[in-house]
């Protein structure tokens, strides 16, 4: 197990060596290569990186929604010790899915179904991951869990900060601003009690003093609740607000990982450096990164950043780099570091 920065319990996710291609016409593109990701109990950890990295993929294998032509070439996703890639569609569904593993998706616009009202919609994930047959007796909606049910609704609604919970539900989604819709689907993602959330890029779709205040919301649900989260961004500014540990991503490959205070205070491997170089806040010089992310259907040899790295050399065109630990959850996969900092460190 890697050791997770600050905490020593046993991983509520540990996904070790995930290895994913995709059939398409012009042959398997190897979309995730080796992605290591470990999160800890009430931790947030964030995914970093480039559109087509690979994070989605990276969501939808931890909730075993692959594409159709997707194969787990190797690796495992261990969720609580049990290897989510071993357990039958069946089994996510009634028992991972939704429940011990929810999600907040992208964009409060579109998750929610404007033709219903948001009380139907909200009670309809805990009707599903009610016991069956203890309660209700049968698969049928009971009248007194509904009942139990609205009144946790509403006392999650009131933890989200959404004004006026009990007529919320009566309300349709049109009739909520887009910060508000998001405090919704949040609500959504904590009906069941889950022991890690995922959320996917949750604030992109929402203006800075909104997506100020959901940062700050999940940061003390994940306090209050001792929910862990995996949170999906391409943006370093986020991450730094919310995450405790970073993972970054390139062309399907974990290439850095540690506490996020280190990796924003020395970051290591090249792409981080250019990642955050981008970010307005924290660089005085933007400089952007040349070139782009590759197609998984032909990956470059070697180092997969190589045609973009301002450091490669020959053995970075034809070798991957080792994966180096430096220590404190802290590792780097890039061939500068393989006997300096690793050696320095004392790993
Ligand atoms: Fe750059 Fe080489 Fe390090 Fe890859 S291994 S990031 S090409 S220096």
């Amino acid at each position: 197990m890697t050791a997770t920065p600050g905490n020593h319990e046993a991983p509520i996710l540990d996904v070790r060596g995930l290895r994913i291609s995709i059939a398409s016409d012009e042959g398997p593109a190897q979309v995730l290569d080796n992605v290591d990701l470990t999160i800890g109990p009430g931790r947030i950890v964030g995914v970093v990186g480039e559109s087509g990295c690979g994070k989605s993929t990276v969501i939808r294998a931890v909730l075993a929604v692959l594409p159709r032509g997707a194969v787990v070439e190797h690796g495992s996703i261990l969720f609580d010790g049990e290897n989510l890639l071993e357990l039958g569609p069946r089994e996510m569904t009634r028992r991972i899915r939704g429940k011990e593993i929810s999600f907040i998706p992208q964009d409060p616009y579109l998750a929610l179904n404007p033709v219903f009202r948001i009380g139907t919609q909200l009670l309809e994930i805990m009707r599903w991951h009610a016991p069956r047959g203890a309660e209700g007796g049968s698969s049928r909606y009971d009248r007194a869990v509904r009942r139990r049910h609205r009144e946790q609704l509403i006392e999650l609604l009131r933890i989200v900060q959404v004004p006026d919970p009990d007529r919320a539900l009566e309300r349709y989604p049109h009739q909520f601003s887009g910060g508000q819709r998001q405090r919704l689907l949040i609500a959504g993602a904590l009906a069941c009690r889950p022991r890690l959330v995922i959320a996917d890029e949750p604030t992109t779709a929402l203006d800075v003093t909104t997506q100020l205040e959901i940062l700050k919301l999940l940061r003390r649900l994940s306090n209050e609740l001792d929910v862990s989260m995996l949170f999906v961004t391409h943006d370093f500014g986020v991450v730094a607000q919310l995450c405790d540990e970073v993972n970054v991503i390139y062309a399907g490959q974990s290439v850095e990982t540690g506490a996020t205070a280190d990796i924003l205070e020395t970051p290591r491997h090249p792409y981080t450096q250019a990642l955050i170089g981008c970010h307005p806040d924290r660089s005085e010089d933007l400089a952007g990164i040349p070139g782009a992310v590759p197609s998984p259907l032909a990956p470059p040899s070697g180092c997969r950043f190589h045609p973009r790295c301002a450091s490669a050399t020959a053995i970075c065109r034809e070798r991957r780099p080792e994966r180096v630990w430096l220590g404190d959850g802290r590792s780097v996969d890039c061939v500068l570091y393989h006997e300096t900092v690793g050696a320095a460190s004392g790993d």
